[in-house]
């Protein structure tokens, strides 16, 4: 039995009360953590069972039961299935692959505060999730068994931040900072927005997609007293878009919260044009505009999950100027070693002199347009 998406359904939980299965506290405690559990829920593949026996090395295995219920599972190629079961292929790195992709640890000025860019911060407040993504840019720290511990040190990061009144724009992400207690979220907004040059707050988060009864009422009137506060979802495919996610995201939406999503390219998920455009409308419908496609990292045995950057191209040119504006993201490369993200949209200026440019459109027609012959404003250092 598959989930149903007009909801009222809890498939393979179907005996569970609804005060149960709407409870996050209940989905978390009853998240699927073990080969023994998972085998008694679905028919895995024997390159999934050895990815699982393998997973508690590298990057836990963790799913709630809300989404596990979105596995179709007579479809061992499931897009749902496919970014949270284990495979064995984790195990098998690549010569160009790396355990800390973007370069975070060396911009770390303080542990578990990253300050790449100058006017902003990645500030990590916790290493747990919902469930784990098994292309995690952060395994490295996050789940607890990976190679790394993150030993965000709380009273050095806000003092940073507090020193540097450059930081306008503070982001919390992790793990999911949506996986801690409503109080103790709130002493760390109250502490950031208590600092004058801190303009906006940001919260990177998959709970409205994992865990979409943790946006209580309660958590959406606290997080509204912090504004302006963002967030930035992530859903990779128009399955994950179910009537709990979008209950979520309303809720999130009229506490006044822009919503913004982050998708990740990902082999046999969402590495499709039709799949993508489908995703994007279903989150317009929810009021999420879609923000950024990331080509995945170059994690550690992820490589079964990458897509090649042309087919990324190929599906933005399936996007941009085929739909509403909204529904196009930007794709980017959050280039290894650190060099930050970088778009990598389709080429539209076909060529750029002194007098023209010549630009080419959604159709493939080049349009020129006179370029005015003055000198630009420099840019400030
Ligand atoms: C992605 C990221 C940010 C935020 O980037 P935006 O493009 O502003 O969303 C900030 N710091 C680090 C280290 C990041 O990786």
């Amino acid at each position: 039995m598959q989930a149903d998406e007009s909801g009222g359904s809890n498939g393979l939980w179907s005996d569970v009360a609804p005060s149960d299965w709407n409870d996050w506290r209940w989905q978390l405690r009853h998240r699927i953590t073990t080969l023994e559990t998972l085998e008694t829920l679905l028919p895995l593949t024997t390159e999934e069972r050895e990815g699982t026996l393998l997973a508690g090395k590298k990057l836990a295995l963790g799913i709630t039961p809300y989404f596990f219920n979105l596995i179709n599972r007579s479809d061992p190629h499931c897009p749902i299935r496919r970014q949270v079961i284990p495979r064995v292929e984790e195990t098998a790195v690549a010569p160009w692959e790396l355990t800390d992709p973007c370069g975070e640890d060396e911009r770390m000025p303080v542990p578990g505060l990253v300050h790449r860019y100058v006017d902003r911060v990645l500030f990590l407040v916790t290493d747990r999730c919902a469930s784990y993504c098994r292309y995690c840019t952060r395994s490295r720290v996050v789940s607890g068994v990976g190679e790394r511990q993150l030993e965000t040190d709380f009273s050095a990061a806000i003092e940073y931040i507090r020193r540097h009144a450059e930081v306008r724009d503070v982001l919390l992400s992790g793990g999911d900072p949506l996986l801690l207690s409503d109080e103790r979220l709130e002493h760390l907004l109250a502490e950031l927005r208590a600092i004058p040059h801190v303009e906006i707050l940001r919260i990177g988060s998959r709970v409205p997609v994992f865990l979409p009864q943790r946006i209580t009422p309660e958590l959406c009137a606290m997080l509204k007293q912090f504004h302006p506060l963002w967030m930035s979802i992530h859903t990779n495919h128009p399955r994950e878009a179910t009537t709990e996610m979008a209950a979520a995201c309303g809720r999130l939406a009229d506490a006044g919260i822009p919503l913004g999503n982050q998708t990740v390219l990902l082999r046999g998920v969402n590495d499709d044009p039709v799949v993508m455009k489908s995703l994007m409308h279903k989150l317009l419908v929810m009021r999420v505009r879609p923000y950024y496609i990331y080509q995945c990292d170059l994690v550690r045995g992820t490589d079964h999950l990458r897509t090649s950057v042309r087919q990324g191209i190929k599906i933005m040119e399936s996007l941009r100027g085929h739909t509403t504006g909204y529904a196009v993201p930007e794709y980017v490369i959050d280039a290894p070693g650190g060099g930050g993200k970088i778009p990598v949209g389709p080429v539209t200026v076909a060529a750029h002199d002194k007098q023209r440019v010549l630009i080419r459109n959604h159709e493939g027609e080049l349009y020129e347009y006179p370029e005015r012959n003055e000198e630009c404003v420099p840019c400030p250092p």
